[in-house]
């Protein structure tokens, strides 16, 4: 039997660790099929980002069309899209209906704080692509630059949920990773799934090996969409898919930064 087929619209990490690469180890995982479409070229290795270059927009499209064309896609997840233009474009693809399943993943910073996203794109994430997303899944600190406010403690990730599902999207994800407001040793992430908001909790992993976290996340979740699972149960797979991922490289040494997770 066919195994089913994801499709990654992101940029590439040429340290391995996140974007597309992490990506399709994660598809490769979780026994879907992955395809991609690359919106830029990242020289990076674990330490930094040290240069990009963006696609343009109309060759992004021409990979995607060419994958939708002949492939059975039944997911699609999208993180560093770079450029305004090409958040313009995929939000038009998404508008007629051609990217099943989207997760959305606003991909602005890197772990090591390198801006991978132009700030003009932010309006056109929030009112282009949300609306037609199944779900978005920024982290704190994208969440906060996407609603203009801050996030100081646990209540604020609840509001910040619901505020990003006022946007259109059919339900949010608000990651909460690292400190702001969440209990020592436990991972929080608020779900907004169109009607309530709850928790997705897991033990914290101490590490410096998260480069990559929240591109699998999305991944994962995409993953299992194709395979047919409800949202809610696609995003608790996820959520413990990335945590044992983390476990499982917590101990690396690849390279002096912020190493990857093992798939
Ligand atoms: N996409 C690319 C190409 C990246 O280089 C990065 C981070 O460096 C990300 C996405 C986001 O990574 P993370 O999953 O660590 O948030």
């Amino acid at each position: 039997m066919n195994p089913p087929v994801a499709l990654t619209i992101a940029g590439s990490d040429s340290g391995g660790g996140a974007g597309i690469q992490a990506d399709l180890k994660t598809f490769a995982a979780l026994r879907v099929f992955g395809t991609s479409a690359i919106t830029a070229l990242t020289a990076q290795n674990t330490l930094g980002v040290r240069g990009v270059h963006a696609a343009p927009a109309s060759f992004v499209i021409a990979q995607i069309a060419a994958v939708l064309d002949d492939l059975p896609v039944a997911s699609v997840k999208t993180g560093m899209l770079a450029t305004a233009a090409t958040v313009e474009a995929v939000s038009a693809l998404a508008a007629q209906g051609r990217l099943p399943n989207l997760v959305v993943d606003p991909v602005m910073v890197s772990s090591s704080g390198d801006r991978l996203l132009e700030p003009a794109a932010e309006n056109a994430y929030r009112h282009g692509l949300f609306p037609h997303a199944a779900v978005v899944t920024p982290n704190l600190r994208e969440t906060e630059v996407l609603l203009g406010s801050s996030i100081r403690d646990r209540d604020d990730q609840h509001a910040a949920a619901r505020a990003l599902g006022d946007l259109g999207a059919g339900a949010a994800v608000v990651k909460g990773g690292h400190p702001a407001g969440n209990e020592p040793g436990t991972a929080v992430d608020v779900v907004w799934d169109g009607k309530e908001t709850y928790e997705l909790r897991a033990p914290w992993v101490d590490t410096p090996n998260t480069h990559g976290t929240g591109c699998s996340f999305a991944a994962a979740t995409a993953a299992y969409l194709a395979h047919g699972e409800d949202l809610r149960t696609a995003l608790a797979s996820a959520k413990d898919y990335v945590t044992k991922a983390i476990a499982g490289g917590a101990r690396w040494h690849l390279g002096a930064g912020h190493g990857p997770l093992d798939h």
